[in-house]
């Protein structure tokens, strides 16, 4: 993954705005996408933003440009975020880590509940309510 500052001046880029969304394939985990308005397709491009990379404000995100027509057809473009809106961005992150800490602690619950109640099956015992 490169930088805004690492792409070459004649690489396409466009500038989009981030999202959070949970349809990704791991159920319920909050996603961060990216997603850019497309000048010739006069429709948006959207990927999402790996998660290693969910902090910061000068991702690069390469696709194959889905454009059938333009400058940008057949090529990879970068879809990067909008200095424009650098604070919006700010508030989705903070937003998206928020959600995917608890959602990850949601899990850990489940998973450990679960574990615990398959002991306690094994010992033809139940945990009591609250403990
Ligand atoms: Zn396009």
């Amino acid at each position: 993954m490169r930088t805004l500052l690492a792409l070459a001046s004649d690489e396409p880029v466009l500038y989009g705005r981030l999202g959070c969304h949970r349809f990704g394939p791991d159920r319920g985990r909050p996603t961060l996408s990216l997603a850019a308005w497309c000048p010739w397709c006069k429709d948006r491009h959207a990927a999402d933003v790996p998660e290693a990379l969910a902090g910061r404000l000068d991702i690069a995100i390469p696709i194959n440009a889905p454009c059938r027509v333009g400058a940008f057809a057949g090529r990879t473009i970068h879809l990067v975020i909008d200095p424009d809106h650098a604070a919006e961005a700010r508030r989705t992150i903070r937003h998206h880590g928020q959600a995917l800490r608890r959602f990850l602690v949601e899990r850990r619950l489940r998973h450990q509940f679960a574990e615990s109640r398959r002991h306690a099956r094994e010992w033809d015992v139940l945990p009591t309510a609250g403990a």
